[in-house]
């Protein structure tokens, strides 16, 4: 079979280095796991759809995440995900070798290339350790995205990292901007330092020394919740990196309660850091007092998201939304009984693919609400049976109720695994008709947009201030489909109560919180649904109001803005233009 071939690219050009050790390419590619990778992916759709010099790095992930399978207790299982890059993907043509655990490391790369709605390409270079000469085990250190333990983890890291910066170099390409996307790629900023030093011992590098590598960096940190930060044992530091590199990494005081940590690498090593929401650059400033640490609240890419019926009336409606996602606000100008009409066809492709996978069919006259997550235990998937018995009540008075669920929850993480197992129970142990629930297998891309596009609520109860930012309610939204949700993460910013969607109250205990949310379903809720005009004006605001603001478009903009080239009033810069007004006022006399 003939391989693709790869094309020369002009990677000179390239200003702005994108780190991720998860990225959502495609939906047929198993490079990521949930949310960190969607948001990447979507980042670099926009950036191919709005011209950005950009280009982006990630691991080849050759056994992917994995594929969730529960059986009829809702007990999860996993498979791999094998592809093959080679058949798949050009190559990008250079190997590099890098130094770690005392050994040397072959690496090359498969170039994915993100297209954009004007043809611009925006390339993602996949570093692969599969590659004849490694060390047998080496071998498979780019295989398992989240697998293994914390010293393979720590592998990958370093291969992301100084491999990465390694393989941009080899390709010629020299960005003024490096941007981590969360700490997993804090390492590339050792890398940086190397090249700096220019081969004289990093233990040696002066705050000048850092001070010239900090100008290169931006960092993103994505979660408030402690374990999300990895740390390392300093002997698997010394292990890995070697003695230079970490004893380098000791004295530029990134070490923390003991421990390596990729987050305070990335603090260090950065000139400007952000949260991943208003709320969460505040949570962010807390646990990290001594750095400054700003917002940018996340988006979706909307073409990836909207729906293809969404998509043909906005195409005739408003065709400039693909480029300038700002349009969005236009859909006022739409009839809401389009949108309604519009939103209609995802519900009902939704159902067809639900009969298809579970033979189980769902009304499309009925009430559907949407709960679809990573299982995680903050994430409090259970809330909704909190009073079971209430929940049956509510479905027999509005006239039925059903509820579409899906997460996988890490292979590792026995506790997430559980709470899948405490829906299933919840769900077997009802017994009213009026209530239909689903739990749907293998959470991933495709599943995500057929939810979202096709439930009439989506519902979000996490314990706050946990939920960075969340993006499954963006491509709701974007979507006319209103949220029921803790204000926490975009929501705190996304909510328009009776407007957008609704708030579930704050509660000192999980039975109040659990209240709240019976209290607006049965209140709010199901009050509007019964009546389509207030309900389809609702669908109209979620897309106008959201759909405008919630989107990757306007992010990266803002990351262009106040992070990758900011535009700081400094005291020269107000002087230096004070006085061209100065010169102005002086020509008009
Ligand atoms: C959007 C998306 C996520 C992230 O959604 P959250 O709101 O952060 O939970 C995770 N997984 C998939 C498959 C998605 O499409």
């Amino acid at each position: 079979m003939s391989l693709p071939v790869s094309t020369p690219f002009d990677l000179t050009s390239r200003s702005i280095a994108y780190f991720s050790m998860e990225i959502a390419l495609s939906p047929s590619l198993p490079t990521y796991s949930g949310g960190l990778g969607m948001l990447a992916g979507d980042t670099l759709r926009s950036a191919a759809d709005t011209g950005a010099p950009m280009v982006a790095v990630s691991l080849v992930h050759r056994r992917g995440y994995f594929r969730q399978h529960l059986d009829a207790v809702g007990q999860q299982t996993e498979s791999d995900v094998p592809w093959s890059p080679e058949t798949t993907l050009p190559g990008a043509g250079k190997v590099i070798t890098l130094q770690m655990q005392g050994r040397e490391l072959l690496l090359r790369a498969w170039r994915f290339d993100v297209v954009g709605v004007t043809g611009h390409i925006i390339p993602v270079f996949l570093l692969d350790a599969d590659v004849e000469g490694n060390d047998p085990w080496d071998r498979h250190l780019t295989d398992h995205l989240y697998g293994g333990d914390t010293y393979y983890r720590l592998c990958q890291e370093t291969i992301l990292g100084l491999g990465g910066i390694a393989i941009l170099n080899a390709l010629g390409c020299r960005p003024e901007v490096h941007h981590m996307n969360e700490g997993h790629a804090a390492l590339l900023a050792i890398g940086l330092l190397e090249e700096h030093l220019q081969g004289a011992p990093l233990r040696d590098a002066s705050e000048a020394d850092i001070q010239a590598v900090r100008q290169q960096c931006v960092f993103t940190t994505h979660t408030p919740v402690p374990a999300g930060h990895d740390q390392f044992g300093l002997d698997q530091m010394y292990q890995v990196l070697g003695h230079d590199r970490a004893t380098a990494i000791d004295r530029t005081g990134c070490l923390h309660n003991g421990l390596m940590n990729m987050t305070y690498i990335a603090l260090r090593f950065s000139r400007y850091v952000n949260g991943v929401a208003m709320q969460h650059g505040k949570v962010s400033q807390d646990m990290f007092p001594s750095y400054p640490i700003h917002a940018i609240t996340n988006g979706v890419h909307a073409a990836t998201w909207l729906s293809q019926p969404f998509q043909q009336l906005l195409d005739t409606e408003v065709p400039a939304w693909r480029t300038d996602n700002q349009y969005f606000r236009s859909v006022y100008g739409i009839p809401a009984a389009t949108i309604a009409a519009t939103h209609r066809k995802g519900k009902l492709r939704l159902f067809a693919e639900v009969q298809n996978r579970t033979d189980q069919r769902f009304d499309p006259n009925v009430l559907t609400l949407g709960f679809a997550r990573r299982v995680a235990t903050y994430k409090r998937a259970s809330l909704l049976f909190h009073n079971p018995a209430r929940l049956e009540a509510i479905a027999e008075k509005i006239g039925g109720l059903q509820i579409l669920f899906a997460g996988k929850a890490h292979h590792a993480d026995n506790a997430g695994k559980g709470l899948i197992r405490d829906v299933f129970s919840a769900a077997a142990n009802l017994t009213s008709s009026a209530l239909k629930i689903v739990y749907l297998e293998n959470y991933d891309w495709e599943l995500g947009a057929l939810l979202t596009q096709g439930v009439d609520v989506w519902v979000n109860t996490p314990r706050r201030p946990y939920e960075a930012s969340g993006t499954s309610g963006m491509k709701a939204a974007l979507n006319g489909v209103p949220s029921l949700s803790i204000l926490d993460g975009w929501w705190i910013e996304g909510c328009a109560e009776n407007v957008t969607g609704w708030a579930i109250e704050d509660g000192e205990t999980e039975a109040e919180e659990a209240a709240s949310l019976y209290d607006k379903l049965e209140n709010s809720i199901a009050p509007m649904y019964g009546n389509p005009a207030a309900w389809a004006a609702m669908q109209r605001h979620c897309t106008a109001i959201n759909g405008s603001f919630f989107n990757t478009h306007r992010m990266l903009a803002q990351y262009f803005g106040n992070s990758y080239y900011p535009s700081v009033a400094t005291p020269e810069t107000i002087a230096a233009s004070a006085s061209t007004i100065a010169i102005q006022d002086a020509v008009l006399v």
